[in-house]
């Protein structure tokens, strides 16, 4: 159970984000939601985290493009035992065409944050004696596609730091992993399935297993309820000495 502790989830106010602060505030754990915004319905996703699994829950509005926002959000949470770093944006072109604001934009909210939030958790970890940091990265934080370089480059950056975080906090009782999903049906994701259906004259099963899936052998989607429970996973004592690695969530795509 994780009772008594409290996470902080970035970029959390929708898709895997949101689906591991619910699965984290089921285990127990008191949520610290964020996102860029600050409105209304934001801070009503914490409120019903809270009623219904009978957790403390709030949101905290900081920008992950933002360094001083980052550090921000862990001061203002009152630090924690639990980071997961999630916020994540995405772009496609190839790198001649590939924006510059584009490619500075992944690298800050994608990389840089896991940076600026790591470094001001640790402290109130070491504090506390205990703590978790879980990075989502991706299978592409292991493999490449093209047209991304940015997002590629973004999450090979962030399996290397989570493997030095490791080494720096090995002789104490926190662990720093990343996750690597491949595709996970997130609002975003099944928000592109009828029009996708529509382009390839294809049904529903046919444009998930052979269009969109084409990459995952299990032709199956990935739930942010399979990746909520891999990050509880992480945070059981079970996973005390599993540090400095990744987790592919991703139905063999990096077996391949
Ligand atoms: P999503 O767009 O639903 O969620 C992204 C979250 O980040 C949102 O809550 C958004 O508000 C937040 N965010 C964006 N910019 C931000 C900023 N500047 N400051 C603070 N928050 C910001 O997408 P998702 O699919 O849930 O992605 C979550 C993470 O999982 C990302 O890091 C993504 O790269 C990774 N991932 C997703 C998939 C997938 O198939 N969906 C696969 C592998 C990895």
């Amino acid at each position: 159970s994780l009772k008594g502790k409290t996470a902080i989830v970035t970029g959390s106010n929708s898709g895997i984000g949101l689906g591991i602060a619910r699965e984290m505030a089921r285990a127990g754990a008191d949520v610290v939601l964020n996102s860029f915004t600050d409105r209304n319905e934001d801070h009503a996703l914490a409120a019903e985290i809270s009623a219904e699994f009978g957790v403390s829950a709030r949101y905290v509005a900081a920008d992950m493009s933002d360094g001083a926002q980052c550090r921000q959000l862990i001061e203002t949470a009152g630090g924690c035992d639990i980071l997961v770093n999630n916020a994540g944006i995405q772009h496609v072109a190839p790198i001649d065409a590939f924006p510059v604001e584009k490619w500075d934009a992944i690298i800050a909210i994608n990389m840089n944050s896991a940076f600026h939030t790591t470094a001001a958790a640790l402290p109130h970890m070491r504090q506390r004696g205990w703590g978790r940091v879980v990075n989502i990265a991706s299978a592409h934080g292991l493999t490449a596609s093209p047209f991304k370089a940015a997002y590629v480059a973004a999450k090979h950056g962030v399996v290397g730091m989570t493997k030095t975080v490791a080494l720096e906090t090995a002789e104490e009782p926190i662990t720093c992993n990343a996750i690597c999903p491949g595709y996970v049906l997130t609002p975003l994701v099944e928000a592109q399935i009828p029009d996708t259906m529509e382009k390839y004259n294809m049904g529903r099963e046919e444009v998930i297993k052979k269009v969109m899936l084409e990459r995952q052998p299990s032709r199956e989607f990935a739930t942010v309820e399979q990746l909520g429970g891999t990050v509880n996973f992480l945070c059981s004592d079970a996973a005390a000495q599993i540090t400095g690695t990744t987790l592919s969530v991703d139905g063999g795509w990096t077996a391949l």
